[in-house]
Parts: C-alpha cells; structure tokens; sequence
C-alpha cells in the first residue's frame, strides 16, 4: 500500500476543519458509507444513527467549542453534513450503545511504550498496531496542526474525524490507544465523546494536563489511554464508564491490548477477541529481549509478529470472516516522544514500509 495522505492544517479551528474536508471529500464521503453500511449489518437503522449523531453536536458544542468548530469546518469544506461528520466523530459511542449486547465492532489494537533506560538512544516511545475494519485503511491520514491557538500537534485519523487517536505534539506528549470492552459500555453515550478526549491529550502542554481529558470525568464507553511526555514519563489508563486503572511500565516497557489488566473491572473483550490474551503479553516478551537496546529494527520486529496470524500482533484478514466483520492492521505507528516525530505504514507492517513524520514538517 501507499503512504498515508498527509495534510497540513492552519489557521482557526473553523479554517484548519475546512482544509481538512476540501483536501479529503472524497475519503470523508467512503468513510460515512463504510460505517453506515457497518451499523446496518448490526441491525442498526440509518436513521436512528442519524438521530443519535444530531443529538451530540449542541454536546460538542458546550464540551470542546473549538473542536466543534473544526468539525463543522469539515463538513463546509467536504459539503458532507454536520450530521454525518458529528457520525463519524461519535463513532465510538454510536457503536457501543448500538452493540450494548454483543459488543462487536470495536477496535482492537496491540500498544506499547517504552522509557529511556529501554530504549538505544535513550528516547521516549510510545506505539501500536492500530487494528480495525479493513476498508478503514483507505480513508486513514495523517493531519498536521499548526493552528493560532494551541499546540503545534500530528495524529493519525480517519478523514473526517477531527481527533486523531495516535500522535504528538510539540510539547512532547503523545497518545496511543485500545479499545476495551465492559458491561456498562453505552448505557449513557452522550458523555465527553472518546474522540474529543483524543484530541484534548493532544492539546495539553504538560503532562497532567494531558491525564485530565482521560481520568477526570466519566466515559461513555470504554478504552485504553497510554499518555507519555519525552521527559521520560509513560502512563497507562484504563477507562470504564465508572473508574478508571492505571499501569505503569515495568523495567522501561509497558505493553497493552484488549482486556482489562487492573483489578476491579469485569472484561469483555477477550469473548470476541481472545487474542488480546497473548499479543501484548508476546510483545511485551520481545521488548524485554532488547531493553536497553530497543531500536527501530527490534520494536518494527514485535509488531510484525505472526504468532496465532491471523489473530496476530501483526493482523492479517480473516478471510472466513464475514466482509462486515473483517478487521486488519490498518496502520503501524512508532511515536519518538523525544523528536516529535511519528513513523506510520499504511497496512501491515510486514509487508509495507514506514514514512515518517515530524512536529513542524514532514521529515
Ligand atoms: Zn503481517
């Protein structure tokens, strides 16, 4: 596969929105389609969707003002509708109210991060493999903010989506996420949207201000936040509705994946993903292998890894699997927190090659 489309955004919130949604029209209209035609095959109806995406934009509005802005942005510069757009940035939420009971569908992905005393050169990482819907992998970018208003930031997203969920910025915190799975997923969905808290991580210029947006109020559904600083810092929250977990690295590495690993939370993941139960382990094994020496060559090594493929670290189609049902490594993304830059493939990283980015230009 190619490299990811990148796109530099400037300017207000408002103007950076209608870069985004001028330069990708195209993506942001295949990526609405490929969700709408996911809820359908879940027994979900287009139009009870649309209602529940029309009722989180005021939300949005009170929640994240400037994130709103951007969002309507895309939809002046695509000529797609707020409606549609407030669908894709509620995505999450959408779908763990609709699939309340089976809880299908959400993302799965295997994480790391890693301190200086693991690493070669003694810089902070943090990474993943981003696993999701394989038609996903189309409309993937990566986004470039250097607004008038807050932190110069990159992300990886999905066109249309105004928070990226992996990325960095010029202060030197960086995010990577899992989705996660617990009863109470979706019993209320219009809390601070998964999305927006994405985005504020990325906006903070210190480092508990980038824990805030994860711990201080309750989720909707829930997800694994790590958050590190290049200074040397990597925290792991896990988020359900009502508490949250935290997990700190052990010896310089800190591995994640689908399943719930403090104490107090009922996990549900690992019913339709049971291979979250060895990826961050065999990852976490490999990092271990190398720490102190971790470099590009030994961490691209652990997250190509084939073991149970194609349930794997790195993840391949399922080709018995339902088309609706498919789910592949979209993206590999290794984040250098100490120079702010991101390193990402378009599909598996076995067999395509990383394009690097950085704070302030494409390296
Ligand atoms: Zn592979």
């Amino acid at each position: 596969m190619d490299e990811l489309p990148h796109v530099s955004l400037s300017g207000t919130a408002h103007e950076c929105g209608v870069i985004h949604g001028e330069t990708f029209a195209n993506e942001i209209r295949q990526n609405v389609s490929v969700y709408l035609d996911r809820f359908a095959h879940h027994g979900v109806d287009e139009q009870t969707v649309r209602e529940q995406a029309a009722r989180f934009l005021p939300r949005i509005d009170e929640w994240n003002p400037d994130y709103a802005q951007e969002l309507r942005g895309i939809a002046v510069g695509s000529g797609v509708s707020e409606v549609e757009i407030t669908l894709l940035n509620v995505r999450y939420e959408v779908l763990y109210a609709a699939y309340a009971d089976e809880n299908t569908g959400v993302d799965g992905c295997t994480s790391f991060g890693l301190l200086p005393e693991a690493t070669a050169d003694t810089h902070t990482y943090v990474g993943q493999n981003w696993d999701w819907a394989e038609p996903i992998a189309d409309t993937l970018i990566v986004t470039e903010h250097c607004r008038e208003q807050g932190p110069d930031h990159l992300a990886v997203t999905e066109a249309g989506i105004v928070g990226g969920k992996m990325g960095v910025n010029e202060h030197g915190v960086g995010l990577v996420v899992n989705g996660l799975v617990s009863p109470n997923d979706g019993d209320d969905p219009f809390r601070k949207p998964f999305h927006v808290r994405c985005w504020e991580v990325l906006e903070a210029e210190r480092f508990d201000n980038a824990l805030e947006p994860v711990v201080a109020s309750p989720h909707a559904c829930s997800s694994n936040f790590v958050i590190g600083h290049a200074d040397g810092e990597v925290i792991d929250v896990e988020a359900s509705p009502d508490r949250t977990g935290y997990v700190y690295p052990r010896n310089g590495v800190l591995t994640h994946a689908n399943h719930f690993i403090t104490d107090g939370f009922e996990s549900r993941m690992e019913r339709q993903l049971p291979d979250t139960l060895y990826r961050a382990r065999r990852l976490q094994r490999t990092l271990d292998q190398h720490s102190g020496d971790l470099d590009a060559e030994s961490i691209e090594s652990g997250l190509s890894d084939h073991f149970g493929r194609p349930s794997s670290i790195c993840r391949h189609v399922n080709e018995d699997a339902h088309p609706q049902e498919r789910t592949q490594t979209n993206a590999s993304i290794i984040i250098d927190l100490t120079d702010q830059t991101l390193r990402v493939t378009c599909g598996p990283p076995c067999e395509n090659t990383y394009s690097t980015y950085r704070v302030g230009g494409v390296t």
